[in-house]
């Protein structure tokens, strides 16, 4: 039953990030979201913006002017839900303080993750607060990081990411990682302490090596990297243990 409750919360809370995705970029307020459609400006009626199933019903389309829909609404309605539930059962399906700290970073992260992908940007605005809402959680009793090791967490994170960008540079010959990441970075220091962090940048420079390498990516062309650390950071969220656990096991084997 609260899985239901969280899958029908998740959509909801989805579809408001979509509006933020939109957006911020744009430097637009996303408090009144009177969504529209972007290209014919049409008001959308309610009965068509309803989480997932509007965009399936529509297949993709704006109902007036048929313009496609960015294919993100649909992810972003489908990801939230997933994830919150993802991290409902990490905690024991126990409604905790850890579980709205991450919650709350699950939900930035996702904004994070689509704007990057699509402007190259990660708006200070997303990732300050962050630090911010990560520090606070710290100092509350009954969290999983204590403000220590969530400060060490942020500069441990700083410093392996300059170290990173060094190596990046070095083997890519560009200057894909910029000042947008490192406060990203910072954010998933003060949120994952030392070891989250440690493993986030490991984990999100091993994805994008093998992301690039598929793609075959032209080396002179700019990639975000901040979407590849909010993957390793949500997989150390929600599979952390598991993750670390298989990795060694393959150590004592070999
Ligand atoms: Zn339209």
């Amino acid at each position: 039953m609260l899985y239901l409750i969280i899958f029908i919360f998740g959509t909801v809370i989805g579809s408001f990030f979509n509006v933020c995705i939109s957006r911020i970029p744009n430097k637009e307020s996303v408090i009144f979201p009177d969504s529209s459609c972007p290209t014919c400006k049409t008001k959308i009626k309610p009965y068509h913006n309803i989480p997932i199933i509007s965009y399936i019903l529509l297949r993709g389309k704006c109902a007036y002017c048929g313009a496609k829909i960015n294919i993100h609404y649909l992810l972003v309605e489908l990801l939230t839900p997933i994830l919150l539930m993802l991290l409902f059962a990490s905690q024991d399906a126990e409604i905790t303080l850890v579980f709205f700290k991450y919650a709350i970073f699950i939900s930035f992260g996702l904004i994070i993750l689509f704007i990057d992908l699509y402007h190259y940007i990660i708006p200070d605005k997303l990732s300050l607060s962050l630090i911010v809402i990560g520090l606070i959680f710290s100092f509350l009793p009954n969290t999983d990081i204590g403000w220590m090791f969530a400060g060490i967490g942020a500069l441990s994170g700083f410093l392996l990411f300059l170290f990173t960008a060094f190596l990046f540079q070095k083997i890519t010959g560009k200057d894909n990682l910029g000042g947008g990441d490192i406060k990203l970075i910072a954010a998933i220091g003060a949120f994952l302490g030392v070891e989250g962090t440690l493993f986030t940048v490991l984990f999100s420079s091993l994805i994008a090596i093998v992301v690039l390498l598929i793609l075959k990516h032209d080396r002179k062309k700019q990639f975000p990297f901040g979407p590849f650390l909010i993957v390793g950071a949500f997989a150390y969220i929600l599979a952390g243990d598991t993750l670390i656990g298989l990795y060694l096991r393959l150590y004592n084997i070999y």
